[in-house]
C-alpha cells in the first residue's frame, strides 16, 4: 500500500523510504501536488541562540503567567518582526488565552449504595476526581452507575458503547484505552494495538459529557493506560489549568475521575458483575451497556483563579493564495519552578522541552523569508500552557484566528533530538493522513527514512499541541527526532532517549549544552522546512485518510465552508 497515489519522485524510493504504509488505514484515492522544494537556507546560529535564551535562567522556566512569560514573548515578537513575518492576529503578535485554575479540596470519599452495604473508597489511593466547571462546589448526589465498556461512540467505525442508553444524571464507568489495544498488531476496528483518540481520557469524559453524564469514572489499569496510578494520582490533584471556555463551549460532566482498578473490581462484583467479564464483553461491537443497580456520591469544594496567557503568532503572507493557511506549531511554556534537583537547581528550564521546538519556530520563519514569499501563507504559530493540557493549542482551535477550513494543515515540533544525525525520523500517528506523502518526498529529498512510532499503543499522537487542531479537523503531522544515529546506531539512539527520559524529561537537569551536537537538529529543520515550503506551494488539500477519526470533522468543516479545503 503506497501513500502517494500520485508523486514527482521514484517509486524505488518511495518503498525504501518505509512502511508509513504499515497501518490499518487505506490511502485516499485524490491526487496529490507535491511539488519539490529546494533546500532551506535555515541558520543554525538562529536555533542555538534562541534555544540558548529561552532556556536559560533568567527566563524561569517560561511558566505561563510569570515574568518568563512576559520575556519569552518579547522575544519572539521581536525575532518574528526581524525575520520578515506580519503579526499575525490582526495587527497583533498576541492572542490572548484566558486561563482558568481550578483546585480541589475537601473531598469527601466517593460512596456507592444499592447492594445493602455503602462502600467508601478514599481520595488519592482509591479514586480521584475533578470537575471542569468554574464551580465553588461540586456534589454528585446519588447518580446511578452504568458500565459502559470502552464508552466509545464512533460511527465510522459502527461502533456506539451508548446505544439504546440514556445517561442523563447518571454516572458512566469507563475502560481505559480502546477495544482491539491487546491486539499484537495493528489491524482491528480501532487500529489494533496502536491508540486511537477513542482510548485517551479526554476522548472518554467529552463523550460521556455529550450523553448528558453527571459523572465519568475511569478504572485504571496500568498495561492499556501505560502508567502507574502514581501518575493517574499526582495529576489528578492538586491545581488543575483549563482554557477559560466560551460561550458555545460544550457540554461538561459535575465530576470526572479515576478509580483503581481493583475498587472498580469492588463495585461491580456488588453489582453481581465480573470486571474480566465485563471487559472481554466490551470488546465486541455486540456489547451493551450495563446499568450497575448502584449510586455513586460525593463531593468536594474548589479554589477557582483565573489569568490570562498568550499565544504568539506571526505569518509570511502568500503571494498567490494568501488566504490559505499552513502552519507551524510548537508550544513556548515549560514547568517553570519545580521539584528541585539534588543540587538545589529548581527551574526547569525545558531546553529541549520546548526551548528548541519554539527557536525552530524562529528559524523556519528566516527560512521561509528569505526564500521569498510563498503561494500560500505560511503561520508560525507559539503556543502556551501545552503542559498544562495542551490549553493554549485548544483555545487557538476554538478560537482561530484563521479560520480551520482556509487552513490546509501543518506540522508540529516538541522537542528536537540534540545527538547527532539520525538515518531516521519517528513518525507519530503514522498513516493518518495524506500530509505523510509530503512528508515522504521531503524524507526522499534529503535521503531518510521515516521509522513509524515504536510505542503507538501509547497514543503519543494525542499528547501535543497538534493534536487541539487535528480535533477539529486540519490534518497535522508530528514527527521526532530519529534513533538511528549516523555514529552508533540505533543502540545509541535509544541510550541518549532513555537518558533524557530518566534524567531530564520534566526535571531541573533539561538544560542547555554548549557541547550539544546540531547537525542533527539541522537536518531534521530540513525536513520541517520543505515539508511546509510544499504544502505552501501545492494546489492539493490534503486529508485524513478514510476511516480516520478526525475525517469525518473535517469533512463537514469543509462542506460547510464556502472558500477553503
Ligand atoms: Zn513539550
Amino acid at each position: 500500500m503506497t501513500l502517494a497515489p500520485r508523486f514527482r519522485h521514484t517509486a524505488a524510493a518511495l518503498a525504501a523510504s518505509l512502511a508509513l504504509s504499515a497501518c490499518a488505514a487505506t490511502t485516499s484515492d485524490t491526487a496529490l501536488d507535491i511539488p519539490e522544494v529546494a533546500q532551506g537556507d535555515i541558520s543554525q546560529a538562529t536555533m542555538v541562540d534562541v534555544t540558548r535564551t529561552l532556556s536559560s535562567d533568567e527566563f524561569e522556566g517560561r511558566m505561563p503567567g510569570t515574568v518568563g512569560e512576559e520575556k519569552t514573548v518579547a522575544l519572539l515578537s521581536e525575532r518574528f518582526a526581524a525575520a520578515g513575518l506580519q503579526p499575525g492576529n490582526n495587527g497583533s503578535w498576541v492572542q490572548k488565552v484566558p486561563l482558568v485554575e481550578i483546585t480541589g479540596k475537601d473531598f469527601a470519599p466517593l460512596t456507592v449504595t444499592g447492594s445493602g452495604e455503602t462502600m467508601s473508597f478514599e481520595f488519592g489511593d482509591e479514586w480521584v476526581g475533578v470537575t471542569y466547571r468554574e464551580d465553588a462546589q461540586t456534589a454528585l448526589t446519588e447518580s446511578e452507575l452504568v458500565f459502559v465498556g470502552y464508552g466509545v461512540n464512533a460511527p465510522e467505525r459502527d461502533w456506539n458503547d451508548y446505544e439504546g442508553i440514556d445517561m442523563r444524571g447518571k454516572t458512566a464507568v469507563i475502560l481505559v484505552n480502546d477495544p482491539d489495544y491487546n491486539s499484537p498488531d495493528l489491524e482491528g476496528p480501532f487500529n489494533g494495538k496502536a491508540m486511537t483518540f477513542y482510548g485517551r481520557w479526554t476522548y472518554k469524559f467529552e463523550e460521556a459529557a455529550r450523553q448528558g453524564a453527571a459523572g465519568a469514572i475511569i478504572i485504571h489499569d496500568t498495561a492499556p493506560a501505560s502508567y502507574g496510578w502514581n501518575v493517574v494520582e499526582s495529576s489528578w490533584s492538586g491545581p488543575q489549568a483549563y482554557a477559560q471556555r466560551g460561550e458555545n463551549a460544550p457540554p461538561l460532566t459535575k465530576v470526572n475521575g479515576w478509580v483503581q482498578k481493583d475498587v472498580a473490581a469492588q463495585i461491580l462484583d456488588a453489582a453481581g458483575q465480573d470486571l474480566a467479564d465485563l471487559s472481554a464483553k466490551a470488546r465486541s461491537r455486540d456489547f451493551k451497556a450495563v446499568p450497575l443497580g448502584l449510586k455513586a456520591s460525593t463531593s468536594f469544594a474548589n479554589d477557582i483563579r483565573t489569568f490570562q496567557s498568550q499565544n504568539v503568532i506571526g505569518v509570511l503572507p502568500g503571494s498567490e493564495r494568501p488566504d490559505e493557511y499552513v502552519i507551524h506549531t510548537a508550544h513556548w511554556d515549560h514547568l517553570g519552578r519545580c521539584k528541585p534537583a539534588p543540587d538545589g537547581d529548581d527551574i526547569c528550564n525545558g531546553a529541549i522541552d520546548n526551548a528548541t521546538g519554539t527557536a525552530a519556530l524562529v528559524a523556519l520563519a528566516e527560512a521561509h523569508a528569505k526564500a521569498g514569499a510563498p503561494d500560500r501563507s505560511l503561520v508560525f504559530l507559539a503556543v502556551t500552557a501545552e503542559e498544562s493540557g495542551l490549553l493554549g493549542a485548544h483555545y487557538y482551535a476554538e478560537n482561530p484566528v484563521f479560520p480551520l477550513a482556509q487552513t490546509v494543515g501543518g506540522i508540529n515540533m516538541d522537542a528536537f533530538q540534540v545527538a547527532g544525525p539520525a538515518r531516521d525520523v519517528t513518525v507519530v500517528g503514522p498513516g493518518k493522513s495524506q500530509l505523510d506523502a509530503y512528508l515522504e518526498a521531503a524524507l526522499v529529498s534529503d535521503g531518510r527514512i521515516a521509522t513509524p512510532n515504536p510505542k503507538p499503543e501509547a497514543g503519543y499522537y494525542y499528547r501535543s499541541d497538534h493534536f487541539a487542531f487535528a480535533k477539529r479537523g486540519v490534518p497535522m503531522l508530528y514527527i521526532d527526532g530519529g534513533e538511528d544515529l549516523i555514529d552508533g546506531g540505533r543502540a545509541a539512539g535509544a541510550a541518549v532517549a532513555a537518558d533524557y527520559t530518566e534524567n531530564r524529561y520534566h526535571g531541573p537537569k533539561d538544560e542547555f549544552d554548549e557541547s550539544w551536537d546540531w547537525s542533527g537538529v539541522m537536518g531534521d529543520l530540513q525536513l520541517y522546512y520543505r515539508i511546509g515550503r510544499a504544502l505552501a506551494a501545492s494546489e492539493s488539500w490534503p486529508n485524513w485518510n478514510p476511516g480516520d477519526e478526525f475525517r469525518a470533522i473535517r469533512d463537514a468543516d469543509c462542506a460547510a465552508s464556502a472558500t477553503g479545503c
